[in-house]
């Protein structure tokens, strides 16, 4: 009870340890302070890597604390969630959903084989399903992953990706929103490229945290997302595992394949210059004060 308090409490830390970690896309050493508070007035270190402008949560909680987090808070934390998804929650999933399904169906062989890492509640895998596609999805979520199974069956597993194999490749692997939650981008993507099949593709989508307007500061960390990512350090990291874009839909919502595109260093540069513009110098929370005045404003 008392830790499940203390999630919730603002000024309080949140109940981790953590350990001290070099920038978990590029492996740089320094950073520059973002922000000590989330959007819950909690406190929480984000650091901005020196190199790229990734942005991440350090100390990074531990693989063991970040399960329990997953485990006991998570759904809890943002859905208000427990035991099954809501309703609301599934009508908009299966909203965006749609919108990305149409992204996809022309890149597609007709048969294609495509994998959702992190699938949630399915909507995507559920409606790839209807397109005629041979669609599968993992969860690590138990709530969640129940909820896909029992719609879908044997399509979806409950696993950590790092527990996982598959006999046959995939001609898509999505993750929609989860790497922004990983500790360990590269090698969680380096699984995505190993799982693919020689012509295959890699659909991420992660929140734009190089967004100017409305520019939210700090309002947009919270403990959940240990990673915050641009459109640069996201090509970056995808540059890492041996992917460049070939549909860019959104600064950060982007399918890859296999290749490698432009000077690592250079997009480093990119990524270091825009996060600094939104968050360097204080301006974590000069934005985050300038959006709620101006929300108050507007009302
Ligand atoms: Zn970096």
């Amino acid at each position: 009870m008392l830790e499940a308090l203390s999630r919730l409490l603002p000024l309080t830390r949140y109940p981790y340890v953590g350990e001290r970690i070099n920038c978990p896309v590029c492996d740089h050493a320094l950073t520059t302070d973002v922000a000590n508070l989330d959007r819950r007035f909690k406190r929480l270190p984000t650091k901005c890597c020196d190199a790229c402008g990734l942005l991440f949560t350090n100390p990074m909680p531990t693989e063991d604390e970040l399960g329990a987090y997953y485990t006991k808070y998570y759904r809890l934390d943002y859905q208000m969630a427990t035991t099954s998804p809501k309703q609301k929650h599934i009508v908009k999933r299966n909203r965006e959903a749609a919108i990305r399904v149409a992204h996809v169906m022309d890149l597609l062989p007709s048969n294609a084989r495509t994998l959702d890492f992190g699938c949630g509640s399915g909507e995507f895998v559920c409606q790839m399903l209807e397109k005629g596609f041979d669609a599968h999805g993992f969860e690590l979520g138990e709530a969640y992953g129940r909820y896909a199974q029992s719609k879908l069956g044997e399509r979806i597993q409950i696993e950590k990706w790092q527990d996982l194999s598959f006999d046959r490749p995939f001609d898509m692997v999505t993750c929609f929103h989860v790497v922004e939650h990983l500790r360990d981008p590269i090698s969680a993507m380096s699984k995505m490229v190993e799982w693919l099949a020689p012509e295959g593709l890699v659909y991420i989508g992660v929140p734009d945290m190089g967004q100017r307007h409305p520019s939210r500061g700090f309002g947009g960390l919270h403990f959940a997302h240990v990673l915050g990512f641009n459109h640069h350090n996201l090509l970056l990291a995808a540059r890492k595992v041996g992917l460049r874009p070939t549909r860019t839909i959104a600064p950060t919502d982007i399918i890859f394949e296999r290749g490698v595109a432009g000077e690592a260093d250079q997009i480093a540069v990119s990524g270091h210059r825009l996060s600094q513009e939104i968050y360097g110098n204080g301006n974590a929370y000069r934005s985050y004060l300038r959006y709620q005045v101006g929300k108050l404003v507007k009302r």
